[in-house]
């Protein structure tokens, strides 16, 4: 059974319930669940003896001309594959309960939230790492899983827990794509026909770059170049950042030497905005 709890007094009977032995996994996630967040729930089923996971659109992470308001919310749906999915309990908070009238408190990371999304996203990192430390101190969970999907997200996380001594384990799970390579997204039920079938394009990219890589080039500039070729190959597909970064700092790295590198891009089709990225171990 999945337990739906609403607010945060009922999270936190829910976690004083649980025995001294079990460890919580939490994934959080803002709903229109597809197979790359159940991806999570298993791998945080494999890692704890009780999971959960949250559904929250959150609006701090929003733009004010982003797809707040139009973001879909498909609950009954949601609940019903998290618990073919065995997931132990679900948080549903409301936005009047995470964020109180006047709410003052935020959490800001300042670096590695800098450049790709956070460039182009204004805000948008500060409205992640101030609901996933305040989901944190709800849930209290052991253990947290995160989708490589969203790469800078990880990584901001990442160095928020290690910078505030947050006592979570963050654990990343791999990408789900589609047949054709497209990464499984929420958003990707906005794109039309048309849109859909140039959006594998993007992973396409990103193997085009990776082939350069394995066949010798080491140069950044260059495989970004040979990414970015093959995407504006399309001209339905407005590139907003082809980019190799540090995987770890998201630094700009100029030559693949001595760093694990994280190609990533961001792309409109239409007016959907799509990410994907892949990671290439130091060679
Ligand atoms: P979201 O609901 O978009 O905030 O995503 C919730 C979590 O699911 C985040 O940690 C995402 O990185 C992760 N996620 C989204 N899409 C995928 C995917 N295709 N594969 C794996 N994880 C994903």
């Amino acid at each position: 059974m999945t337990e739906i709890l609403r607010t945060i007094a009922e999270v936190r009977a829910w976690r004083q319930g649980l025995a001294a032995d079990q460890t919580v996994g939490f994934v959080p996630t803002m709903g229109a669940l597809h197979a790359g967040h159940i991806s999570l729930m298993e791998l945080a089923k494999g890692h704890a003896t009780v999971t959960i996971a949250s559904i929250f659109v959150n609006p701090l992470q929003f733009g004010p001309n982003e797809d707040l308001a139009k973001y879909p919310r498909p609950i009954e749906k949601d609940l019903a594959l998290l618990k073919a999915a065995g997931v132990d309990a679900v948080f549903l908070p409301a936005v009047e309960e995470l964020y109180p009238t006047g709410a003052s408190t935020f959490v800001v990371e300042e670096s590695v939230s800098g450049p790709l999304c956070g460039a182009m996203r204004p805000g948008h990192f500060r409205g992640v790492t101030t609901v996933v430390l305040k989901l944190f101190n709800i849930v209290q969970p052991h253990l947290a899983v995160f989708g490589q999907k969203d790469a800078q997200q990880c990584a901001v996380i990442e160095r928020m827990v290690r910078d505030l001594a947050v006592p979570v384990e963050i654990i990343r799970g791999p990408i789900v794509r589609e047949a054709d390579g497209l990464a499984l997204s929420s958003r990707n039920v906005y794109l039309g026909a048309e849109d859909r079938a140039a959006a594998p394009l993007i992973f396409a990219s990103l193997q085009a770059a990776k082939a350069a890589f394995d066949g010798g080039e080491r140069d950044a500039t260059r495989l970004a170049a040979i990414g970015l070729a093959v995407l504006e190959s399309d001209p339905r597909i407005k590139v907003q950042y082809w980019d190799v970064r540090d995987a770890q700092s998201l630094d700009a790295i100029s030559t693949m030497d001595g760093h694990d590198a994280l190609f990533a891009v961001a792309a409109y089709l239409g007016a959907t905005r799509l990410i994907d990225n892949i990671v290439l171990p130091r060679p």
